[in-house]
């Protein structure tokens, strides 16, 4: 294949490499000869992530971002020496976990060499008495899960792309899965990890309960989105499988009186592992079957544990959502959500209609919650060419909340699927940047939410800018990333 006929949208910040040859001859040396792939069908396939623009941007005949080498290294020392000829070269170098990511965080926007963590996949045993499972990070999700109900327990991090990510991609996002609000989100579940930093040391965190020996560095490394360093082992926590699993549901008049209910259930220290929100358009979509639920707001719940706990937490949560004015749905809304949750058809179909389809999850504090998710809805409606806006919640702590929303849309004539595209994420990241909440809860910042990290980190952006630099001086580790930001570029095609 010649990828000259086709369209690269990050054409301009690819590094040029001279001696391709030669670098692909120490790359063998490092990883073997199976374990590195020049071959277009790899580079095509390593091109993009699951950023829905790029779905559409490939339907157009255009590239995201090409890569010059694919490896699939096997051990810390064989990425150390990778990060060490690439600084030696300054060539950038991206670590590749599933590809699942949806904000581009995998994209090797600048070329270089994908480090694939494929190879990073033993699972290394369970700890009962400590309640912990050692894995490599290239693990697939669904596979250590298994692996651990089989054995009588859950991690209880249970994301909605379970069977297409990995254990390494969940740590640099920051991930959260469905069943977070019981179990917590994968920075309170990892309890150490090691991996390579950007010049090839590799360093290791102790696996401990807690300890007060300085700041909490280690901490520093989730959510780096490959920048800061590649995770190649973590220790994670574990749970007896629940005894018992309750499912419940009630629909409300308005989406106040659902985020009422659901605000005092956490008050109380109840925490269903899962608790979701559907806004009205959401419920119609999802259990437009249900009757008492017609123009309504569905509220999901799964209450899971010992069946003493569970059996407590299921009186107080269906208490409180009646004191609510909650009318009781019965468990098939729950099963119907239960079986259907890893689907995502919808997602997957649209661009092939020319449409224009996203999610922007967003984290808010309880307070302005109902009010923040009514000024991004309004804000959305009002951009040309949106056809549909909406919202579930779907993480819930003390103190706040999770919203999600969805939008889809045709470009107006007179814009294109970028222009349409990032007028629809200004308007929501502006209005919840305006009203104080954060532009992303769980999807991380990858390419295209780099721009706002001034905005949403003010001067301590700066600081961690530093970190980087101290770490990374060459800048060679997925570079075009949370740091700085080259989408703008793009947006003026
Ligand atoms: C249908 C669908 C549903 C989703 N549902 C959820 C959900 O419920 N919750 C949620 O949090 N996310 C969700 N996501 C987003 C995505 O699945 C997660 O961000 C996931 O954690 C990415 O894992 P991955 O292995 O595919 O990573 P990739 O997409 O391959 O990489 C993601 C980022 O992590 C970096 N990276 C990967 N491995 C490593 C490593 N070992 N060390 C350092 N950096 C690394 C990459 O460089 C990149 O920046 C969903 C995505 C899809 C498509």
């Amino acid at each position: 294949m010649d990828f000259k006929d086709f369209e690269l949208i990050y054409d301009d910040n690819r590094i040029k490499i001279k001696d391709k040859s030669s670098i692909k001859t120490k790359l063998i040396e490092i990883v073997g000869n199976n374990n590195v792939s020049t071959k277009d069908i790899d580079i095509l396939a390593y091109s993009k992530d699951s950023t829905l623009i790029t779905f559409n941007w490939l339907l157009e005949g255009k590239i995201s971002g090409l890569a010059d080498f694919i490896t699939w290294p096997e051990t810390p020392e064989q990425i150390s020496d990778i990060l060490k000829l690439a600084n030696q070269e300054k060539i950038p170098v991206i670590p590749f976990g599933e590809g699942s990511g949806v904000v581009g965080g995998a994209i090797p926007i600048c070329g270089g060499i994908i480090v694939d963590m494929k190879k990073f996949n033993r699972i290394f045993g369970i700890n009962d008495k400590d309640l912990t499972v050692t894995v490599e990070t290239g693990t697939n999700g669904m596979n250590l899960e298994r692996f651990l109900n089989k054995n009588g327990y859950t991690c209880g991090h249970i994301p909605q792309s379970l069977y297409t990510s990995s254990v390494g991609g969940w740590i640099a996002h920051r991930a959260a899965g469905q069943f977070s609000t019981k179990y917590g989100k994968i920075e309170d579940i990892i309890l150490g990890m090691e991996l390579v930093l950007p010049q090839g040391d590799i360093i290791k965190f102790k696996i401990i309960a807690r300890a007060s020996t300085g700041p909490q560095f280690d901490k520093l490394f989730i959510g780096g989105e490959g920048t800061l360093g590649i995770v190649t082992r973590a220790t994670l926590k574990i749970w007896p499988f629940p005894e018992k699993r309750a499912f419940i549901s009630y629909a409300f008049p308005s989406f106040e009186d659902s985020l009422e209910a659901t605000r005092q259930i956490v008050r109380q220290h109840i925490f269903p592992a899962v608790i979701r929100i559907y806004d009205a358009d959401e419920t119609f979509r999802h259990f437009g079957n249900i009757e008492k639920a017609k123009d309504k707001v569905m509220v999901v719940f799964i209450c899971e544990g010992i069946e003493r706990l569970v059996d407590l937490e299921k009186l107080i949560t269906r208490e409180t959502c009646e004191k609510n004015n909650g009318v009781e749905c019965g468990e098939e809304p729950v099963e119907h959500w239960f079986e259907t949750r890893f689907k995502v058809t919808e997602t997957s179909s649209t661009p092939t209609f020319k449409m224009v389809f996203d999610t922007i999850e967003i984290g808010f504090l309880w307070d302005k919650a109902a009010d923040m998710y009514h000024s991004v809805i309004e804000a959305t409606k009002n951009v040309k060419g949106v056809v549909l806006i909406t919202a579930h919640v779907s993480h819930f702590y003390s103190n706040g909340v999770g919203f999600y929303f969805t939008f889809a849309g045709i470009p107006p004539k007179e814009k294109t699927n970028l222009e349409f595209y990032q007028e629809v994420w200004n308007t929501v990241i502006k209005t919840v940047e305006d009203s104080g909440g954060s532009f992303g809860h769980h999807h991380g910042v990858g390419i295209n939410r780099s721009r706002w990290m001034p905005i949403e980190w003010g001067k301590s952006f700066d600081t961690m800018k530093d970190i980087k630099k101290l770490l990374d001086p060459n800048n060679i580790l997925n570079p075009g990333k949370i740091f700085e930001s080259l989408w703008k570029e793009i947006g003026e095609n």
